[in-house]
């Protein structure tokens, strides 16, 4: 399922390949994404994973309309389907920022600015994980209008305790409870379906990284694979509508670093049974080398991370190979940090938000260089985790090729030439593609656009005989440090 092809016709996976491949095959990560985006309701969460609504007819792995009209709009936004992250590069950092800067690429993603922050805002670094960093941009970006919501995972009212779920919050207020990671699964994409019922169109998307990059598919995975001869240009429209509007109403994505999460079990079982730490006494989590249990009383428990990561570790995460959420407009981690958050600025638009965010006054910054720790435990997460996936080719970075990359242009002059064969006319073809409004045929071929810069001083790959050297952090005027503050540096102008 992994495997990419470079012949012209990119794999389109299908509903019977999710279910087989992923979701039967133990690897789904159980992000909800493939539910929100089905035009036509047949899937749904049935527990923790998708599958057919209680009812509905046929085999397991077969859904009518994927084989009868056409769609796949579930598997086209599957996070554990082709393409996979490294092959998204360009259509999240070329085609959307043609003839800009293009960062600089490590093992951990395409980045233009890589730095550590800590809010000024008491009240998100007091509830915050790190340096309260995230919470600190969501409510200073909604008191701005900058956002008029967010999708956030939270343990609200009606929650059990310490098992977060996804909302949709709209108040600074409402941002600041939503402070703090919690290591169970909180499939936040769900609450993108919600957004149009709740009037937001200019969200904040805090999602971890296989729920970032099935939101940024809903952006660029091409519509036009939804075409066919024989369907309607309502169906059309519904079906283009179901699998890109999510992520037209979402403004700016911050995706959270991660390796992994727990299953409920480490909650419920070790510590609420044999820790005896009742879970409503339990105010925070964090994993600083071990999983520390911070409590109302302000005791600190503890469990080895090793024994945690064996007994209680989610299978489905060992399909992930991406630690960073390298397709996120800003990724946050807290690696190597003492209550301070490593930040990631990877596209032009998480740049313009962050420099208005640190020109109101609110976040204090240092250069990557002063926090070298930290860079390298960066490092070797990243690299860690993209190991636990085949690669998306061999020696995929450093000095060796990088991996083939979707193109959303040669998808579309497929979808037309498909119309062609199948007898249409140039109206009906027409009319079908005016039904996918936002097609964009004629785009850019992704290899015009030319790679990111590797990061300066990259020692590269190896030798065979040679052990990896991992890069020098890299110096402030080399992305090595926040773009510096700039108030009204045109956020705005992505929102439109
Ligand atoms: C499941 C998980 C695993 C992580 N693993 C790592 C790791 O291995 N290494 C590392 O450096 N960092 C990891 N992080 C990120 C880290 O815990 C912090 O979220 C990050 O450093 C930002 O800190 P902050 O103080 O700026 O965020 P805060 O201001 O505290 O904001 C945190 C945000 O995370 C959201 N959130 C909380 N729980 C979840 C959840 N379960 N799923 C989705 N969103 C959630 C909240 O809604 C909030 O918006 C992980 C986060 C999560 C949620
Ligand atoms: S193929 Fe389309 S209709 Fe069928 S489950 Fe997937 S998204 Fe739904
Ligand atoms: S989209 Fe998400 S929930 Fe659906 S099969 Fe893929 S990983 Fe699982
Ligand atoms: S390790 Fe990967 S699959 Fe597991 S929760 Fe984190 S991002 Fe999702």
């Amino acid at each position: 399922m992994n495997a990419p092809v470079n012949d012209g016709a990119p794999p389109r996976p299908t509903f019977k390949d999710m279910i087989n491949s992923v979701v039967d095959a133990g690897a789904c990560s159980e992000c909800g994404a493939c539910v929100v985006v089905c035009p036509h309701g047949i899937i749904e969460m049935i527990g923790r994973k998708p599958g057919k609504r209680v009812g509905s007819l046929g085999d397991h792995d077969h859904c009518g309309v994927s084989t009868g009209i056409g769609c796949d709009a579930c598997a086209a936004v599957c996070p554990r389907l082709w393409p996979r992250e490294p092959h998204l590069r360009e259509a999240t950092f070329g085609e959307a920022e043609a003839g800009g800067d293009r960062g600089f690429e490590g093992i951990f993603g395409v980045y233009r600015h890589i730095f550590v922050a800590r809010a000024r805002d008491p009240q998100a670094l007091a509830r915050g994980q790190d340096g309260g960093v995230v919470t600190a941009l969501l409510a200073w970006a909604r008191e701005t209008d900058a956002i008029d919501g967010a999708i956030v995972a939270a343990v609200g009212e009606g929650d059990a305790p310490c098992f977060p779920t996804p909302k949709v919050v709209t108040t600074p207020e409402q941002i600041r409870a939503s402070a703090g990671s919690w290591y169970t699964y909180s499939p936040n994409p769900l609450a993108l379906k919600p957004l149009k019922k709740a009037k937001v169109e200019r969200a904040a998307f805090v999602g971890v990284p296989c729920q970032v990059t099935p939101l940024r598919k809903m952006e660029r995975i091409d519509t036009t694979r939804l075409l066919r001869a024989g369907k309607s240009p309502t169906v059309h429209g519904r079906q283009r509508d179901c699998m890109r509007g999510p992520s037209e109403r979402v403004a700016i994505s911050i995706g959270l670093f991660c390796s992994e999460v727990f299953v409920p079990e480490l909650m419920t079982e070790h510590v609420a049974q044999t820790m005896g730490i009742p879970l409503d006494r339990i105010t925070k989590l964090n994993i600083k080398g071990e999983v520390l249990i911070h409590t109302r009383d302000g005791a600190v428990a503890t469990i080895p991370l090793a024994q945690a990561a064996h007994d209680y570790q989610r299978p489905e995460c060992r399909h992930c190979g991406d630690f960073a959420a390298e397709l996120a407009d800003i990724s946050c981690g807290g690696v190597g940090t003492d209550r301070a958050t490593v930040v990631v600025l990877r596209t032009e638009r998480g740049v313009d938000l962050w420099r208005e965010f640190e020109a109101s006054g609110r976040v204090e910054v240092w250069p990557i260089q002063e926090h070298k720790k930290a860079w390298n435990i960066l490092q070797r997460l990243a690299r860690k985790q993209r190991e636990q996936i085949a690669p998306p080719t061999a020696g995929a970075y450093g000095t060796a090729p990088a991996p083939v990359q979707y193109c959303a242009a040669e998808e579309a002059v497929r979808a037309r030439q498909a119309l062609i064969l199948a007898g249409c006319s140039d109206a009906e073809i027409d009319e079908r593609l005016h039904a996918l409004r936002g097609v964009r045929e004629g785009a850019p071929a992704a290899a015009a656009l030319g790679p990111a810069h590797p990061i300066p001083g990259d020692p590269g790959e190896p030798a065979p005989d040679e052990k990896r050297k991992l890069p020098p952090p890299p110096a402030p005027h080399e992305g090595g440090a926040s773009p510096g503050p700039a108030a009204g540096a045109g956020f705005a102008r992505w929102t439109k």
